[in-house]
């Protein structure tokens, strides 16, 4: 991730980031008990909008419900929400597009592993738009770690010390002179990389594992399910196989980070036509153009 900018939120203002501190003994820091999103601002002259900031704040919402940080909700709405973006991103006047990571930690010290009822600060801060994986063709491989099952950390929050998981299979592909990993669940089957979800193509068919399969309901998911739908292109939610990956068409992932990418090989098998194929790319086109402007789905919200 790159260097935050000089002003993050931190409470219910914006502080110099070396202001923002939590506690050595708060639950965020001693079993990574904080929930988080990322979300893209595009930055256009004086224009600044947010992609499906409304999902990004919802995905927060759920993933604070799941774990029982139940204070959140109590002191937070979406239109506080939008006002802290704006009044962030404003405050460092980025000159080209940012990440924004907003997360909610809870900063009690308690005795005991206990969530309920716990002080929850909010923190944001913007860095760089700079994708985590190569946009022009990917390697990946298979991790020997398997993904968290939704039954012992539920998949779908975003919960900050899950995360250990990715780091274990990221620093083993890289370490392999991959540039990700592809996590398998207990059964074999394909959930998604460290932080992207993954779609194949086949027959012109675009398939992708189901949200019950252990992966994080990922916005850009949805995103280019809708805008496939829309391209006329079928699209199958199910279980996929790994086998599936190495005999499809097309394989590509998508995520906040690692944009649309390219997946050109996997497992020291190469994808398809070696070359990012015609589905990919075009739906690669299409979220790009989303990204920056869409009347059509209301996913863009002017900050
Ligand atoms: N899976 C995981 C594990 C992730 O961390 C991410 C990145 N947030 C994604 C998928 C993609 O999700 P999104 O499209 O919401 O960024």
């Amino acid at each position: 991730m790159a260097k935050p900018h000089p002003h993050v939120y931190f409470g219910d203002r914006i502080v110099d980031a070396a202001q923002a501190t939590l506690g050595v003994a708060t639950s965020a820091t001693l079993y990574g008990l904080s929930v988080y999103t990322v979300f893209p601002v595009h930055v256009d002259g004086a224009g600044r909008t947010a992609f499906r900031l409304a999902d990004h704040y919802r995905r927060l919402v759920e993933s604070c419900r799941i774990i029982g940080m139940d204070t959140f909700a109590g002191e937070w709405d979406f239109g506080r929400f939008v006002a802290a973006v704006t009044e962030l991103v404003a405050a460092n006047d980025p000159a080209e597009d940012v990440f924004v990571r907003a997360s909610v930690h809870v900063d009690e010290s308690i005795p005991g592993t206990r969530v309920r009822g716990c002080h929850t600060t909010v923190s944001m801060f913007v860095y760089d738009a700079v994708p985590i994986v190569p946009q022009d063709g990917m390697r990946l491989k298979t991790s020997q770690w398997r993904r968290i099952p939704d039954s012992a950390i539920p998949s779908r929050a975003k919960v900050n010390g899950a995360y250990v998981n990715s780091v274990l299979a990221k620093q083993d592909a890289i370490d392999a002179g991959y540039d990700d990993a592809i996590f398998l669940d207990g059964n074999g089957h394909v959930c998604e990389l460290s932080a992207a979800n993954i779609f194949l193509v086949r027959g012109g068919t675009l398939i992708t594992p189901d949200v019950s399969c252990d992966i994080l309901d990922g916005i850009n998911r949805r995103t280019l399910l809708t805008l496939a739908g829309e391209d006329g292109i079928p699209v199958l939610e199910r279980t996929v196989d790994l086998t599936e990956l190495y005999i499809a068409d097309e394989v590509f992932v998508t995520g906040t980070s690692a944009g649309v990418a390219p997946v050109l090989e996997v497992d020291g098998r190469v994808v398809g036509s070696g070359r990012p194929g015609p589905i990919s790319e075009a739906l690669r086109k299409r979220h790009t153009a989303a990204l920056r402007s869409d009347t059509l789905h209301g996913w863009v919200t002017e900050l």
